[in-house]
């Protein structure tokens, strides 16, 4: 029985690395045309990279004949200083095709999975770490370009040396040749023994490159950067980093023994040829079977570039079984399904009027055991405004970014203008609906970039419009270099009000069917708030809102007002009904809002 379970582990394992061989030979197959010439190269370097070999013979022979003559000694040289010449130009070729295949598919790699990345779900980002998933693009990526590149041209290289070398040796002596051969079971099986521990210790340090990649994005990213300094703990920070970057050293110097015994493994087979050569080459010269300059040149060949070379090819190996961990890694984030699946047969819209339905809509988080939102029916006509409220934690956030699809529910539906939003093109709900979330990400770049991220094309007189509508007309006039500012992470810092009238100004531009608006006003000070809150009426008519709402004015125009709390709709209505039947909303009316009136 357990033998049985074995052989069929042992099977489907060699299965899986066939299957796993087959997927990374097609990111090589397109380049099949290229990787040919380069071998051709490769064969021409190694071939011309020989002939001294033979020139030396015919130098011995012809001493020892006493056939010598400056001129013939001469034409041999030309001839062998011709032939390195051709073999380093062709060496040269070589490179330049092979550099080139590794460069491009690595930058092939890095497309696709920065696309795939960019098709996930939100839930993808929320449950993935940052620096994870940038250690898998970039060091994961880095380390396999390395290795198409600079070790795929070494093994093309040393495979043709390998070859042409025992071709060679073949003709000049096949009885020390066939003693020569013995090298390449036992180099097989000790890269076969090897093969393992070098994969998983190689698979640990890539994954420890990924926590020193996280931590260092947390670390110096700003937020993180305010969080240190302000409770002061940058001594604490230091030692995390200390203790994962010598966890690193620890573990890199593990992976690179882990090769090396082997490497050493392999020299030691490589002082095989030699002694062959010692017991039988001298017995052969002896019994006059080959010349003294066959076996001067044999030795060159078998030492120069027949053991040289294997053990080059070895070495190769054992730094591609190092790179296995890096293709796993990439193929396991372009694995990861995309939880918002895109309908094969999208519905394209190019203008949505705006109404939103939820059919009895219940989602519950990856992981969770209680769902965010249970059974939700809700109906905002186009144009209205829709006012969510309730206790921290009720489940408004998740509302309203089930409507742009971050997310799918597990049950009901979700209708814009009486289509589920499964089988709308994502590119016609991304058009419908704007946001202005409480964190306004701005990139770092210049504010009129920032600006017009949501309607490039907008003209300079839209820009114009928006910014005096969302009350930032005074402020674009005192930055150095108004629309043109650096803003973002490493430019100037917008206060948190100011990013907030930023968002709203783009939102504007884009001037959506549907307004999703987290109405934070903590970050606004009352002349602001004042500012914009005529902005934000305008900006509500002609567009369904749907607003969490923490200001008293906003709730009481509301069309509709949405009481959620633990997920569940406990009340809806207009501000007066819900007023009238005493339930959570007057509650809440009484404590949140009381410091409106
Ligand atoms: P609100 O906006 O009303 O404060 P949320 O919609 O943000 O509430 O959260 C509703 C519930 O879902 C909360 O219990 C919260 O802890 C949980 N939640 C929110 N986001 C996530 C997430 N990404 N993963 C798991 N649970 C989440």
């Amino acid at each position: 029985m357990t033998s049985q379970f074995k052989l069929r582990t042992s099977i489907e394992s060699l299965r899986a690395s066939r299957a796993f061989g087959r997927r990374v030979g097609t990111y090589l197959g397109p380049y099949r045309g290229k990787a040919l010439l380069a071998l051709l190269a490769a064969a021409g370097a190694a071939v011309l990279g020989l002939a001294p070999a033979l020139i030396l013979r015919a130098f011995v022979d012809n001493l020892q004949h006493g056939r010598h003559s400056f001129a013939q000694s001469a034409a041999l040289v030309g001839l062998g200083l011709l032939a390195l010449l051709g073999s380093g130009l062709l060496g040269l070729a070589d490179t330049y095709l092979i550099v080139g295949v590794g460069k491009r598919i690595s930058a092939e790699l890095r497309q696709r999975l920065f696309d795939h990345l960019l098709e996930q779900s939100v839930g993808y980002f929320t449950q993935s770490r940052t620096g994870e998933l940038l250690s898998r693009v970039l060091n994961d990526v880095g380390g396999l370009d390395g290795i198409l590149g600079a070790t795929l041209l070494s093994i093309v290289t040393a495979l043709c040396t390998t070859t042409a070398a025992l071709v060679l040796m073949f003709l000049l002596c096949w009885q020390l040749s066939l003693v020569t051969l013995i090298l390449f079971p036992l180099v097989a099986l000790s890269l076969r023994l090897a093969g393992r521990p070098i994969y998983h210790r190689q698979r640990e340090v890539q994954e420890q490159f990924a926590n020193i990649t996280d931590q260092l994005q947390e670390v110096l990213g700003v937020s993180g950067i305010l969080l240190v300094k302000s409770f002061g703990r940058e001594d604490e920070e230091r030692d995390r980093f200390t203790s994962a970057n010598n966890e690193l050293r620890r573990l890199e110097i593990r992976s690179v023994m882990a090769g090396q015994w082997t490497s050493v493994g392999m020299s030691f087979l490589g002082l095989l040829g030699p002694i062959a050569l010692i017991l039988f080459g001298s017995h052969l010269v002896a019994d006059h079977t080959i010349s003294l300059g066959t076996l001067v040149a044999f030795a060159t060949v078998a030492g120069v570039g027949f053991s040289s070379s294997l053990l080059r090819l070895s070495g190769n190996l054992i730094t591609i079984i190092g790179s296995l961990p890096m293709w796993t890694r990439v193929f396991e984030v372009l694995d990861h399904p995309v939880e918002v699946q895109v309908s094969p047969h999208p519905i394209l819209v190019s203008s949505l009027a705006g109404s939103v339905e939820f059919e009895d809509v219940t989602f519950t988080y990856p992981g969770q055991p209680n769902p965010a939102l249970a059974h939700i029916s809700l109906q905002a006509k186009s144009g209205q405004l829709v006012a969510l409220v309730g206790p921290s934690g009720a489940g408004k956030t998740t509302l309203s970014n089930l409507i742009p699809r971050f997310y799918d529910p597990q049950q009901g539906r979700i209708l814009i203008d009486g289509n589920d939003v499964r089988d709308l093109a994502s590119s016609s709900i991304r058009n419908a609906v704007g946001m202005v979330l409480q964190d306004t990400f701005l990139f770092h770049t210049t504010l009129r970039e920032n600006l017009l991220y949501g309607c490039p094309e907008a003209t300079d007189a839209d820009l114009d419009n928006a910014c005096r509508h969302a009350a930032l007309t005074s402020l674009i006039a005192s930055l150095p270099d108004g629309y043109d500012t650096l803003v973002g992470e490493r430019g100037y810092r917008l206060s948190g009000g100011e990013k907030q009238r930023v968002a709203i100004a783009r939102v504007i531009l884009k001037d959506p069917a549907i307004l999703i608006l987290d109405e934070a006003t903590s970050h606004l000070d009352s002349v602001s708030e004042r500012a914009i809150q005529s902005a934000m009426t305008e900006l509500f008519t002609g567009r369904t809102s749907f607003v969490i709402a923490h200001r008293l004015s906003t709730v009481r125009s509301a069309d509709l007002i949405v009481v959620l709390e633990n997920g569940w709709m406990v009340e809806s209505g207009t501000h007066e009904r819900l007023l009238q039947s005493g339930g959570l909303y007057s509650q809440l009316h009484e404590t949140q809002f009381l410091s409106d009136f």
